[in-house]
């Protein structure tokens, strides 16, 4: 792989797991805070967290714009538990889903389970979820990667893959594979668009 430069969202949340993920998959992370710390990036992170507190960093962070810049560039998002949230169509609105907050209820506010997810091949994958969403609503162009319990926690849409769970707390680093492979193929489109 390239050095890919992908940056995580470091505003709030669990940003250093994902970092550590990324440098095992050979990425180069980069903690964003301010604008100068998008710059550059192949990809980016938004991690869980609390959502609500995490948009109203970003927009005292003044980064919105840099965020939409990087996905109108067809630059990979990951948004993981309260990151897919940020992303959904009532907050930025880069995935055409609308996420349920906290919705396995209070039975369920935290748990594992082994979920099957196209892309990561034959073995399950260990999910953590904590106060986790699902997505309640989505359109016809997102990819349902995998289902708990009948709703889905993983799905890509475009240059967004997004997850209900915690891909960064387990040693498993598959669904990060995933994201790092479109990161790697949004490269190899970029670069043959330049040499047209
Ligand atoms: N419950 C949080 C929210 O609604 C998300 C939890 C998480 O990211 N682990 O923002």
């Amino acid at each position: 792989m390239p050095d890919l430069k992908v940056g995580v969202l470091a505003l709030q949340g669990d940003f250093e797991a994902h970092a550590k993920t990324l440098r095992h998959l050979g990425a180069e992370p980069r903690e964003v805070r301010t604008s100068a710390d998008m710059e550059g990036l192949d990809a980016l992170v938004i991690p869980g967290g609390e959502s609500t507190t995490i948009g109203k960093l970003i927009d005292s962070a003044e980064l919105e714009p840099d965020l939409r810049a990087h996905h109108e560039a067809g630059r990979p998002i990951l948004g993981t538990c309260a990151g897919l949230i940020v992303c959904d169509a009532e907050h930025l609105g880069f995935i055409d889903v609308t996420a349920k907050r906290n919705a396995f209820g209070r039975q369920l506010q935290s748990f594992e389970a082994d979920l099957e997810v196209a892309g990561a091949g034959d073995e399950p994958l260990r999910a953590v979820f904590i106060r986790a969403p699902w997505v309640e609503r989505r359109g016809p162009e997102v990819e349902v990667l995998s289902s708990y319990e009948g709703h889905p926690v993983a799905i890509r849409e475009g240059s967004v893959l997004a997850c209900a769970f915690h891909p960064e707390l387990t040693d498993d680093p598959r669904f990060h594979a995933i994201f790092m492979a479109m990161t790697t193929a949004a490269q190899e489109r970029a670069g043959e668009e330049a040499r047209r």
